[in-house]
């Protein structure tokens, strides 16, 4: 139904549109963040109590801020002489004789009031909603709208979870679930909606998936035929032997690929654990049955990494790899182009080049990209559309335990590499509670002294990537001036051209760089193993995952690697975090820790990633609902495709899925 129906005017609803609600039913799902709950009783130093107001408010003024004081009287005759601040503006309705509610402290009959309503006490008591809005929209008009709303729709509210299912777990429905949400009586009240909301939202969520998995899977993918024995030679000729962990990946992806079925695998592991062999391992096997191949990265740097790792383990083999990324020129590119289109070309590494409408394959037939939260899925379709059914493979350094991927990415079948290969050291983590470099400096000199290199890692700024630009530069100037000739300082970020920013990576591979002063663009991928020390200032700004993936950069050859966690402005809270990373070097450990901490979102990149930000659940605080949900989903769909059972619920979905182009018949 749409917003005309609220009868408001057009500068109302813009307001309603800049808060993302476009229609009534976006209006009913505009929960409240939180509730005011004024009981008509003592509540521990706060009181609230109803008076008349006696004499006029005295007001003084102090610059900006005012101190306003009056007299009361309660029904019991008690006088209060009632201190508020900054609410000057209320005099004009503290008139002697009115009725008011003062909420605040009391100390021997002098209340200090930290809110005053001009209503009884009879008005106001209860549980009131409190919604987030836009400025030109007040908490009494929404209320409105939301009664208007709930009105107009309450007889097309019908519960999406099946009878069934609210019976078995207890739930209410679901138009007494959103009136009680928006309007509720008690605590319990509230606490009903929210099991109701959350479950239906997470059985949703989870029927999403699991039909589109399904879906997926009664396509015909291509079985791929593949010389098992030769796959196993070239494993053997590797230059080290692969892990546990590294072996079971392979083995799950070998078999997918030689399934009737399209694979869609998330491949994740710590950074270091070695996914970069796993995948060459893959497209290899996917080489061998005749078919092409991409991996794609996230910028160009790690896509020459990649091609350089990959024609190091190719290069005892007939495979023919090429790297396209944007910097080459449009000889080269085109040149690509025709030994992709005629088969030339066996396995492509690049960027988002490898998708444009120009680049055509013979035959691709599979598909992986890296460090998955960099890329759209639009990103991700696109390239999967340049094959008809080709196998995907998703990579990601972002670990989270495997029963949690395995109840978010519902639509994906998850390998997880935990260990890591034998020999790594940890690597030393200090937080040092400085913004400078002096404590630690002398150990910085000995160590380019003797022969290592260095990456300095500059502040994130949350406002724009200018500063963050501005503050690598000062940093760099200032390594520059103080190694003068002895060291050479190089400095990389996101404003750079690609071949720039390559060239100055070449420059610190090769180290004719030894100190390389950068922003985050070199958090993902690149490994440069004579560079064992890691200095990053304002640590303080970068979540654990984040800060832990940085320090992956270090510590991949087999010499002893230091991470420096500098700050001088961390809050209790962010040194608690930054002594945590000083003793835990595990990914999946750390990743969690950063889920409860800052959320899913941020951790997942889930906007990105396909992952709806969910409402109300909340992945790990509800996570039993979540698997709770999952079986559910798993048996309606079951007990659909059997006997049509729960189609109501079912159905909607699969119409919303086939709206999206995600389901075909
Ligand atoms: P990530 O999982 O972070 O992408 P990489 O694939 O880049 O990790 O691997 C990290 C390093 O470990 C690389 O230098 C790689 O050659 C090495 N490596 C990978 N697997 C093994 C193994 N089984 N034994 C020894 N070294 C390995
Ligand atoms: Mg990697």
């Amino acid at each position: 139904m749409e917003l005309s129906a609220l009868k408001t005017t057009s500068k109302r609803i813009d307001i309603l549109h800049s808060m993302n609600i476009y229609s009534m039913e976006d209006i009913l799902y505009h929960f409240p963040y939180r509730y005011d709950i004024i009981e008509e009783s003592y509540e521990s130093d706060h009181m609230i109590i109803e008076a008349s107001v006696i004499t006029q408010p005295k007001i003084f003024f102090r610059g900006k801020m005012s101190r306003m004081s009056f007299e009361v009287v309660d029904h019991y005759n008690h006088h209060y002489q009632v201190v508020i601040f900054n609410r000057h503006y209320l005099r004009t309705h503290l008139t002697p004789s009115s009725t008011i509610t003062i909420l605040g402290k009391c100390q021997n009959n002098k209340i200090t009031a930290s809110d005053i309503k001009i209503k009884p006490l009879s008005e106001i008591a209860g549980i009131h909603p409190v919604y987030s809005l836009k400025e030109g929209l007040n908490q009494k008009s929404f209320l409105l709208y939301v009664k208007k709303a709930y009105q107009l729709l309450k007889d097309d509210l019908i519960s999406e979870v099946p009878e069934e299912y609210i019976i078995k777990h207890h739930l209410i429905h679901k138009d007494i679930a959103i009136y009680n949400i928006h309007f509720p009586d008690s605590k319990q009240d509230i606490k009903q909606s929210l099991k109701y909301l959350k479950y239906e939202e997470f059985l949703k969520f989870q029927l999403t998936m699991q039909l589109t998995k399904f879906n997926r899977s009664s396509q015909n993918g291509i079985a791929k035929t593949i010389d098992l024995d030769q796959l196993q030679s070239f494993i053997i000729a590797l230059p080290f032997k692969l892990t546990h962990d590294q072996s079971m990946a392979v083995k799950e992806i070998v078999d997918d690929l030689q399934k009737p079925q399209m694979m869609y695998r998330f491949l994740q592991g710590d950074v270091g654990s070695g996914k970069t062999v796993v995948g060459a391992i893959a497209l290899y096997a996917n080489y061998l049955s005749g078919y092409q191949g991409a991996l794609m990265a996230p910028t160009e740097i790690l896509a020459s990494q990649h091609y350089q790792t990959l024609s190091n383990f190719f290069k005892n083999t007939t495979v023919n790899i090429a790297l396209l990324t944007g910097s080459l020129s449009t000889k080269e590119k085109n040149e690509i182009y025709e030994k992709l289109q005629n088969g030339e070309i066996d396995i492509i590494v690049g960027t988002h080049a490898l998708f444009q409408k120009k680049v055509n394959y013979k035959n691709l037939g599979f598909v992986i990209t890296d460090e998955q939260h960099r890329f759209g899925v639009e990103q991700r379709k696109a390239l999967k559309n340049k094959g008809k059914q080709v196998d995907f493979l998703i990579m990601s350094a972002t670990p989270i335990p495997r029963t949690l991927a395995i109840a978010l990415y519902g639509d994906m079948d998850v390998s997880t590499i935990k260990s890591k290969p034998a020999g790594r050291q940890e690597v030393e983590t200090k937080f040092i509670e400085s913004s400078s470099m002096k404590p630690i400096l002398k150990h910085l000199k000995d160590y380019l002294a003797s022969g290592g290199q260095c990456y300095v890692i500059c502040p994130l700024v949350d406002e724009s990537e200018k500063l963050e630009v501005r503050n690598a530069t000062q940093i760099s100037e200032a390594m520059r001036s103080y190694f003068a000739n002895q060291y050479q300082v190089g400095l990389l970020h996101g404003q750079l051209k690609d071949d720039e920013k390559n060239e100055i990576m070449q420059q610190f591979i090769d180290n004719k760089i030894q100190i390389l002063v950068s922003t985050t663009v070199v958090e993902v991928g690149v490994d440069v193993k004579n560079a064992n020390m890691m200095i990053i200032y304002n640590a303080e700004r970068f979540g654990m995952s984040q800060l832990h993936q940085l320090r992956g950069r270090i510590g991949r050859g087999n010499q002893k690697a230091y991470c420096y966690l500098m700050s001088d402005q961390a809050s209790d809270e962010a040194k608690e975090r930054l002594h945590y990373l000083e003793s835990c070097q595990d990914g999946f450990d750390l990743s969690m820790y950063d889920l409860k901490l800052r959320g899913p979102g941020e951790v997942l990149g889930e906007r990105q990633s396909g992952l709806p930000s969910f409402l109300v659940g909340d992945v790990l605080k509800d996570y039993n609902i979540l698997e709770i949900a999952r079986n559910d989903a798993s048996n309606m769909i079951m007990a659909y495709q059997n006997q049509k059972m729960y189609a109501y619920t079912i159905e909607r979905i699969l119409e919303k899925l086939k709206e999206n182009n995600e389901y075909v018949d």
